[in-house]
């Protein structure tokens, strides 16, 4: 962390940021309409987004998506705690995007070299980030199955990344809302995996039990 000047000088960090919002002005005067057609109307978000925090993964960037169609819940290592454990941002996210605004897909994304998940193979000294301790516990599951299945070496990190997504999709059905909205084939849930380095993005195929490339999916 770098000291802050008490110089009065604008710290470089803000001002890139305000720079950026000077330009976004500018654009917003371009498309003005756009925007004010989406300030009258109700949100209808296309997509649930549950994604990481990380700085690299920007879900409207990989989907294209315009300002208005996806619904975001980031957070370290794109968890979904089951229902009914202690945190309740993401289920009120779950609930209120699928009873009240509508939405009936969810995606699930991960990506490679998660930090989030790269956590949990690292101590962290008791009683120091209390916080971030239970939450990357979230990935035990994910952890738990690599070293009951002996996978281990440089592919490890990324199998636990999948494997995650995929007890996130699990962890999704536990809530009713949703249950019940995949039972009756109305809502869709879907595990992508985003690979940094190349761009790609895998997908889960639930009723296969197997990983495949997105746009095969969408081609065929
Ligand atoms: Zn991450």
């Amino acid at each position: 962390m770098t000291e802050k000047a008490a110089t009065g000088a604008v710290d470089p960090d803000i001002k890139d940021a305000m720079e950026g919002y000077e330009r976004f002005r500018q654009q917003f005067e371009r498309d003005k309409a756009f925007y004010q057609r989406l300030a009258a109307k109700k949100q209808k978000p296309k997509l649930l987004w549950i994604g990481c925090c990380d700085s690299r993964v920007i879900p409207s960037q990989i989907t294209q998506a315009d300002p208005g169609e996806l619904f975001e819940i980031r957070n370290i290592a794109n968890c979904v705690p089951p229902a009914g454990a202690d945190d309740d941002s993401v289920g009120a996210a779950i609930e209120y995007a699928l009873r009240h605004l509508g939405v009936d897909d969810i995606v699930v994304c991960g990506h490679t070299g998660c930090g989030g998940i790269q956590a949990l193979l690292e101590p962290i000294p008791p009683g120091e980030e209390a916080h971030l301790g239970r939450w990357v516990a979230l990935t035990r599951p994910a952890h738990d199955l690599m070293t009951a299945a002996r996978i281990d070496g440089e592919g490890r990190l990324n199998a636990t990344i999948a494997a995650h997504i995929q007890f996130q999709l699990d962890n999704l059905m536990t809530y009713d809302i949703v249950r019940k909205g995949v039972a009756e084939g109305k809502v869709g849930i879907h595990g992508w995996l985003y690979d940094m380095e190349t761009g790609d993005v895998i997908v889960y195929d639930r009723d296969k039990g197997a990983w495949r490339n997105l746009i095969e999916t969408t081609a065929g």
